[in-house]
């Protein structure tokens, strides 16, 4: 993509995700939700060159307008874009979940040991692959329900007030792992922790060598706060299929620039 698309798009999501607040996208207390934050697209420009296969699943193409949010329109597509300005639709849940067989940091099962069916057979081949290396992954956590956001959501109103929860805590329908997708990732070397010096160990750097042979991305990487809305997560994999996880991988860009119509038209 041009450089000035990047520069005018950058603008506009840097607005949003100032307003909205740059926090931790897994935590149960994350992000504030700034309501109708209509995140615009950057006028279109150049006609565009060979179509993307991923056209249909541009940001623009798949969110509309309810009861004054933006909600997303293919909540079960690998593609989905779910963030602080694109809801999950009320009460959204996967129906394919299932437990991967892969080392967990914590014994039982639980709610978050769950990922869609797909993702947890990636899961698995990404855990296997790295195995093979002496690379030992841990999933820490995975699925997590609107139901489980909103008592927490709630639960967080009752002990703190409506303004603090507001500025803490994300409102059910806004967190990646309601998409079933997302795992967090993580090691002994830093005690299965989900905190940023992952990024720097072994294991932490081996995820982001390979993570895309598997078909997941890193999704908030360090220098895209402002387009994710979310800080630097090493920790926090994707699961997008092989052909989007390669091509945002090779592309430098974070997913949500990448599904920009504009990018997607202009090739680059
Ligand atoms: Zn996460």
């Amino acid at each position: 993509m041009s450089k000035r698309k990047a520069a005018k798009w950058g603008s506009v999501v840097l607005s949003a995700a100032l307003a909205a607040g740059i926090l931790s996208a897994c935590g149960a207390a994350g992000a504030s939700d700034e309501k109708n934050q209509e995140v615009k697209a950057p006028a279109g420009g150049e006609t565009a060159a060979a179509p993307s296969p991923f056209a249909a699943d541009s940001i623009q193409a798949t969110v509309e307008q309810k009861d004054g949010k933006n909600v997303v329109t293919n909540p079960d597509s690998i593609h989905v874009v779910a963030n602080k300005q694109r809801y999950l639709p009320e009460g959204y849940a996967p129906s394919d979940l299932v437990v991967p067989k892969v080392e967990f940091s914590f014994g039982g099962t639980e709610e978050k040991s769950h990922l869609r069916k797909e993702a947890a057979s990636a899961l698995e081949q990404l855990f296997a692959a790295a195995e093979e290396e002496d690379i030992k992954l841990y999933a820490v956590s995975g699925y997590r329900s609107y139901t489980r956001q909103k008592a927490i959501y709630a639960n967080n109103v009752a002990t703190r007030g409506e303004a603090e929860t507001a500025k803490v805590s994300a409102a059910p329908g806004t967190s990646e792992h309601q998409t079933g997708l997302a795992m967090d990732v993580s090691a002994l070397s830093v005690n299965n922790l989900l905190e940023q010096s992952f990024g720097e160990t072994e294991e932490g750097r081996w995820l982001a060598d390979h993570a895309q042979e598997y078909g997941f991305i890193v999704h908030y990487l360090k220098g895209k706060e402002a387009v994710t809305g979310y800080t630097y997560e090493p920790w926090h994999i994707r699961y997008v299929g092989k052909e989007l996880a390669a091509a945002v991988h090779a592309s430098g860009l974070s997913l949500e620039e990448y599904l920009d119509e504009s990018n997607l038209k202009g090739g680059s």
